[in-house]
């Protein structure tokens, strides 16, 4: 019988794990989900968050259950690192001081802190004390990439729940059977979300990602006959694009302000406005990671053709721009672009200009792959 924990996909193991935590009401208090990008830890640890909240036997279709699983529940709060190089040890502190504050609608707290694995040392000791006795109606769900990466000081104190990584083809099975994509669609669409299942299974069902994605993979065909104007342009047309979602955040988030600020104290309201701006900002960086990811799934295509591998190609509807673009190319200059979009990640993450980063992308692209003697300058 389907249940809150039927979600977790490709995960089993931790299916059964969690349902028999909770069928013994032995809900631990601290625990840590390791496991690679894409192996559906923060579905699994919203799912344990609605068994910790429901007060109606982790029924999933409840109002606090919805919520939770909208991620709209007071009571279950989401951080990830603020810092350009991981969690601000004052972003631990506001961690920390919130943990002794009554819950505001259930009767339990979760904190679902992702990426802990970005904890440095000085964080981390100002959130041992608070991980070690916590009150007793809250529950922390800690996320990492591998155990390894997580200070030993975080991992002794937390029960850990490792997820296995989900192979291309299983992954691929799994999104289809919860899509009705086909094979193509869904490996197109999980290459796009950089791997994540739950994510794919979303982009396949919006016409619109798609759109996006195909107008990505235009560009980059485009660009060996692109002109530094050109470049410009494709750049403001693919940040706009990609941002698009997000008015639809802020809006809702202004709609659900405006709706309860009557009730709230000014502080409060203070608190949520820097929680929802947070929440944006994250928002975008991730719309923003999504280009270089279609990206990536493009250049990575090309040099399996500069590879003589052609039966690898996964974009296989953009086969034709592929090919072109590696006959035009070599796998060493493809290597090179790739590694340009390793750098523009990480420059997201320092908050440098959206329209910075793509613009300079899409030079580098342009020069690693097609040189300064590209058929551009020819053409002129
Ligand atoms: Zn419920």
């Amino acid at each position: 019988m389907p249940d809150v924990f039927s979600g977790i996909l490709g995960q089993p193991k931790v299916r059964d794990f969690l349902r028999s935590v909770v069928a013994h009401g032995r809900i631990g208090q601290s625990y840590l989900f390791t496991g690679p990008a894409g192996s559906n830890k923060t579905l699994a640890a919203y799912a344990l968050a609605q068994a910790v909240i429901c007060e109606d036997g982790v029924c999933g279709t409840c109002d606090a259950c919805k919520r939770v699983s909208r991620r709209k529940h007071p009571d279950v709060r989401y951080f990830e690192p603020e810092g350009a190089g991981g969690y601000l040890v004052e972003q631990i502190r506001e961690i920390v001081g919130d943990v002794g504050l009554a819950p505001i609608q259930a009767s339990s707290k979760v904190y679902i802190i992702d990426r802990v694995d970005l904890l440095g040392v000085q964080a981390a000791n100002a959130f041992l004390k608070t991980l070690e006795e916590p009150p007793a109606n809250v529950v922390f769900i800690l996320l990492g990439r591998t155990q390894a990466s997580v200070l030993p000081t975080i991992v002794s104190r937390c029960q850990v729940v490792p997820f296995r990584h989900i192979p291309q083809s299983e992954a691929c099975g799994i999104v289809c059977q919860n899509s009705g994509a086909t094979p193509l669609q869904a490996a197109v669409a999980i290459q796009a979300c950089s791997g994540s299942i739950s994510k794919a299974i979303e982009f396949v069902r919006s016409t619109e990602r798609f759109s996006f994605r195909l107008r990505v993979m235009q560009v980059m065909e485009s660009l060996e006959l692109a002109d530094d104007l050109d470049v410009l342009e494709f750049a403001a047309e693919l940040i706009e694009r990609a941002q698009a979602p997000l008015d639809l955040v802020r809006k809702t988030q202004e709609e659900e302000l405006a709706a309860s600020a009557e009730f709230m104290a000014q502080s409060a309201i203070r608190q949520v406005e820097a929680r929802n701006k947070r929440a944006l900002s994250a928002k975008s960086a991730e719309s923003l990671r999504q280009i270089t990811a279609i990206m990536r799934s493009w250049l990575r295509d090309v040099l399996v053709v500069c590879s003589m591998r052609p039966e690898l190609v996964i974009n296989q509807d953009m086969a034709e721009g592929i090919g072109n673009a590696a006959s035009k190319t070599s796998a060493p200059q493809v290597v090179r672009a790739l590694s340009a979009l390793d750098e523009t990640d990480e420059a997201f993450r320092y908050n440098v200009s959206p329209e910075t980063c793509i613009d300079v992308l899409l030079y580098q692209i342009r020069e690693e792959l097609y040189g300064s003697h590209s058929a551009r300058a020819a053409a002129i």
